[in-house]
């Protein structure tokens, strides 16, 4: 067990990486984080910021001599900094984890090996591209092309109407790794956060419910609308892929819920994630909190929803030209906590800040809660539109 006032490391700098530290530093740890940019959220609240290359060698000593755990906050850190840091450090989640997660084309390799369902889907090497494989087992049109690697937020994806608009896709990607997958009609998107120790123990959050707006998500609701057996199912397998990974630490996984009732893996991310936002103020304990305690290897905590909740995210889209948001609607609903990760630059499509908007106990689903939060982000839309008016 390690214990504080231990120094843990983090990779990656980012919101998500910002609440890990003030989760961790909150529980007498101090928090070591490496991030290229030197306006990174996490770095600014740390106790040291390594403002270097995630590959860079001194960077990478200096943190497996000080931290006596390191764990994530983004998947796409190169593969030979998480080998050599596996290597020379305790590193948790494993190389395993993070390399299928940074790999469409690993996970979904994986996810087929341990049984788990996926939408149909092809490999489109680098290089020349393949023909569409037809057949049961491949991918039928309309359909989505996906960059293999570091994609994130809908980048990196190109919609594709039939089997001959592949070669102008992957010329459009650079011709790269990818998958092609058929585009399933969705029902609803759902997501697990799971958190498991070494030694086997795990506890998974509330399935949540997701709606996304060009790509990015934009609505979490817990508890969705999902029937009992669906949510437990979800749950079930979140748990089988951590299982499966030997995993520590948070995990989370995206599922598409089709309208023919499938349950499909999306994919699968190595950390915390947008989606539990809400449990900062609707579970009995943090996203960020559980990873401490994972990979920490203390005792997870009960990861219960205290009541109905609706998360929207703030992005950059909503700063006006000059100055910020006027936020004295959200401010004035004492329902609506407000999250900002200090983000100096607002740009399109950049998550700058979310809002869970809390529901009232006793309610047995977060529809309310869902409608207000919905009602203040828009408007702050508003008010963006009125200012260039
Ligand atoms: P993020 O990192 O934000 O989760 P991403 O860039 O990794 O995003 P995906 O999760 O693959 O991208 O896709 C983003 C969204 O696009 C999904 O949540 C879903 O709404 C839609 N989408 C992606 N793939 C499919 C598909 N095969 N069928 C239907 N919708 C899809
Ligand atoms: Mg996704």
């Amino acid at each position: 067990m390690i214990q504080p006032p231990a120094t843990l490391g983090l990779l990656g700098g980012g919101q998500l990486g910002r609440y890990f530290v003030e989760a961790a530093q909150g529980m007498g740890y101090a928090v070591w984080v490496l991030d290229p940019d030197p306006a990174s959220p996490a770095g600014r609240v740390a106790a040291r910021h390594l403002c270097q290359a995630f590959d860079d060698p001194d960077a990478l000593q200096a943190l497996a001599a000080a931290c006596e755990v390191i764990t994530t906050e983004f998947e796409n850190i190169p593969r030979p900094a998480v080998e050599w840091l596996d290597a020379h450090a305790c590193l948790r989640p494993g190389p395993r984890a993070l390399t299928i997660a940074q790999d469409r084309l690993e996970e979904k390799g994986f996810l087929g090996e341990i049984g788990v369902a996926v939408a149909p889907w092809q490999a489109v090497p680098e290089g020349a591209t393949p023909d569409v494989q037809t057949g049961a087992e491949g991918p039928s049109f309309p359909a989505i092309l996906k960059t293999a690697r570091l994609g994130y937020d809908g980048k990196g994806q190109v919609r594709l109407a039939k089997a001959g608009d592949l070669p102008a896709a992957h010329a459009e990607l650079g011709q790269v790794d990818c998958v092609l997958e058929s585009r399933v009609e969705l029902e609803r998107e759902l997501s697990v956060l799971v958190a498991r120790t070494a030694d086997g123990a795990h506890e998974a959050f509330p399935v949540a419910e997701n709606a996304h707006r060009d790509g990015i998500l934009h609505l979490t609701r817990v508890p969705g609308g999902a029937a009992a057996a669906v949510r437990e199912r979800a749950t079930a397998i979140a748990g089988h892929i951590a299982e499966r990974l030997a995993y520590q630490g948070v995990l989370a996984v995206e599922f598409f819920l089709t309208v023919d009732g499938k349950l499909l893996v999306n994919e699968i991310a190595p950390r915390p994630h947008n989606s539990g936002h809400y449990t900062q103020d609707a579970c009995t304990v943090s996203q960020f909190e559980q990873q401490v305690r994972a990979v920490c290897g203390l005792g997870l905590a009960p990861a219960l929803l205290t009541m109905p909740v609706a998360m929207v995210n703030l992005l950059g889209d909503l700063w006006p030209a000059t100055g910020a948001p006027d936020w004295r609607n959200v401010l004035a609903a004492g329902r609506a906590r407000l999250h900002l990760y200090g983000k100096a630059e607002a740009r399109t499509g950049r998550k700058m800040g979310h809002v869970n908007v809390l529901g009232l106990p006793g309610e047995d689903d977060a529809g309310a809660a869902a409608s207000a939060a919905e009602a203040l982000w828009q408007g702050l839309a508003d008010n963006v539109e009125e200012g260039m008016a």
